[in-house]
């Protein structure tokens, strides 16, 4: 049993990063390099030497821009045509026109990258129009460089603090509360700047395996970045557009587009049919596979059964050595061959996250929020499609930012009274003998996001969810019971899941228009350029509730040809292909 002990403790830093997983040490590295003296503090809730979405490896860099394969402006002509024209291209242009430098970086650091017969790096085409995915080799190592690297820069770590809320005062970021997860203590961090890189919230939908912690994402980013800038009054743009991905069934992992569609694989229908054009994950390829699936062509399944031997094995290497080794252990128990039959896909719950679809907290090309001295970076800022090399690039942004800021800036002033208030908050669960478990306030969550978001999105049902997440918040405030500090970290995710659910119906309801594929397909409403060719940002509302308003799209700075402008609308291939 973790025991709940009691106090607090406070410290001072400059720059504070909450999320140690890829965008968060690359933007400590990069403030630590630019400015020795500044006291930089990586925080976790878990260890950052195994945490994240890129701890168990990775297969390759999905959206490289490299000289000679791609260019800035053909990247961020892409990115905002797959993002249906709702994108601010001044931070997709900088993160094109830079991401090259943080590759060489990686490079240096000893994550290998796939070079041709020539030493150039192999790019491999797998988007609707450019070509950008880069394998790496031994992408099961990316971690571990990346943790040696810290080391080597005296990076203060602190692992196994989960941040709850952010600290405000004069107008300004103050700092965070954090409680640890192994005793419930609780750390109150002053900081000059935050930086937040806490990954995607990916517990909102169930996955239909039923496990709370089957999801896509990596189950330790519950989404606390979302709700932390929520309840700070930072802005967070498009929450409607959702992410949702073509999954193997009940493994849950990547299908994939990125490893097996440049060697020969691809997506097909129950008779072996190729259907859907691209298979870059976009909200119009996932439409076509939920078409596909409510036709009666299903189910879907990933087929590489054509291909030759030597190139099976390589996926095989690729996808279950270097990037998840649970995935062989998966196939093997169920007796499914790739060389052998079509393996099975599926739709996967739904979630915010950046690094796939467009969610996220509103930032700049600066990796900055609408708080001063706050950035974000990673899956949880609303820069689209950026993956894993954008979270390193942005967070190669942020702190390089947040260096400057510190300069000017002393320690803003907070109210004490916020820390008592959260502290009430947190332990409260801990004071009841007796009520509902964690567990439970979350599977009602989630199930009732299943239920009642998960598109195609209908009004009715949306407004429905919104009845029964109250119920679920009121059960929750007054009868959520915990009997030790792992119970009341799960009490704290299940509050944050609860808030990032509210946000995605209200969001939801607030775009009347369908975009985005299957992200936003709202069944009552077309598409409507004129009223929501726009991004919407959600804040908190003075009543505590979700406030909205439309926000303009930034002038372009690459421009779009009329007729490049549906390229990722039709993802349909003409007259289905047998297979081979
Ligand atoms: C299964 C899978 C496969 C993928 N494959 C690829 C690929 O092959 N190529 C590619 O380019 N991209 C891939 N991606 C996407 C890429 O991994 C992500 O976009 C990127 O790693 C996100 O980085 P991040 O820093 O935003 O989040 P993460 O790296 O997930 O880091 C978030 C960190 O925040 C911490 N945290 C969460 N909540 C709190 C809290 N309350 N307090 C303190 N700390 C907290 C977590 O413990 C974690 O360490 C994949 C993603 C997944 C899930």
């Amino acid at each position: 049993m973790d025991e709940i002990l009691d106090g607090t403790t406070q410290i001072d830093c400059d720059i504070l990063i909450i999320g140690g997983g890829t965008a968060g040490p690359m933007a400590a590295l990069k403030a630590k390099r630019k400015n020795p003296e500044a006291n930089v503090v990586l925080l976790d809730k878990a260890n950052v030497k195994r945490s994240g979405a890129i701890s168990m490896g990775m297969d390759g860099l999905n959206n490289s821009v490299i000289p000679g394969y791609a260019t800035p402006e053909q990247y961020t002509k892409e990115i905002t045509i797959a993002n249906d024209g709702i994108v601010d291209q001044k931070a997709v242009y900088r993160y094109a026109d830079e991401c090259y430098g943080i590759i060489q970086e990686l490079d240096q650091f000893g994550i290998r990258f796939q070079k041709d017969q020539n030493g150039e790096y192999d790019v491999k085409k797998v988007h609707h129009i450019g070509t950008y995915v880069l394998p790496m080799p031994n992408g099961d190592t990316v971690k571990k460089a990346l943790y040696r690297q810290l080391r080597k820069a005296r990076i203060n770590i602190v692992n196994r603090y989960m941040a709850t809320r952010l600290l405000t005062g004069e107008d300004r970021i103050a700092g965070a509360i954090c409680v640890n997860t192994r005793t419930a203590e609780f750390l109150v961090v002053r900081a000059k700047a935050v930086i937040m890189a806490l990954g995607a919230a990916g517990r909102l939908g169930l996955p239909s395996s039923g496990y709370l912690y089957g999801t896509y994402e990596n189950a330790s980013n519950s989404g606390e970045g979302y709700a932390m800038s929520y309840h700070a009054g930072a802005g967070l743009a498009n929450l409607e557009c959702f992410q949702i991905n073509p999954l193997i069934k009940d493994y849950n992992g990547p299908a994939c587009a990125y490893v097996a569609g440049p060697m020969g694989g691809y997506t097909a229908n129950a008779q072996g049919e190729r259907f859907i054009e691209c298979d870059y994950w976009s909200g119009q390829m996932m439409q076509e596979f939920y078409d596909e699936l409510q036709g009666g062509k299903g189910p879907v399944y990933l087929k590489l059964n054509h291909l030759a031997e030597e190139t099976v094995a390589e996926i095989e290497r690729v996808l279950h050595i270097v990037e998840r080794p649970t995935r062989g252990h998966f196939h093997k128990g169920r007796g499914t061959d790739y060389r052998t039959e079509m393996i099975e896909m599926h739709i996967s719950e739904v979630g915010f996250c950046s690094g796939h679809s467009a969610s996220g907290v509103f930032v700049d090309e600066h990796a900055r929020t609408t708080i001063p001295g706050l950035y974000a970076a990673g899956d949880m800022a609303n820069v689209p499609h950026n993956y894993m090399l954008g979270a390193f690039t942005n967070g190669a942004f942020a702190g390089l930012d947040a260096v400057d800021y510190i300069k000017d800036v002393d320690f803003a002033d907070f109210d004490m009274g916020e820390v008592d208030a959260e502290q009430t908050r947190v332990l409260a669960p801990t004071k009841r003998d007796d009520g509902i478990p964690p567990n439970q306030i979350e599977y009602k969550t989630r199930r009732f996001v299943n239920d009642y978001l998960q598109p195609p999105k209908v009004t009715a049902k949306m407004e429905l969810a919104q009845r029964r997440f109250a119920e679920v918040r009121h059960d929750m405030e007054n009868e959520m019971y915990v009997r030790d500090s792992h119970e009341l970290m799960r009490s704290l995710e299940a509050s944050t899941i609860l808030d990032c659910a509210d946000m995605a119906a209200a969001a939801s309801l607030y775009r009347t228009e369908s975009r985005w594929g299957l992200y936003h397909n709202r069944v009552e409403y077309e598409r409507d350029d004129e009223n929501w060719f726009c991004h919407t940002i959600l804040t908190k509302g003075d009543d505590g509730k979700p406030a909205h308003r439309k926000q303009p799209v930034q002038p372009y700075v690459v421009e779009i040809d009329d007729d490049e402008k549906n390229a990722y609308a039709n993802q349909r291939v003409n007259s289905t292909v047998a297979a081979e």
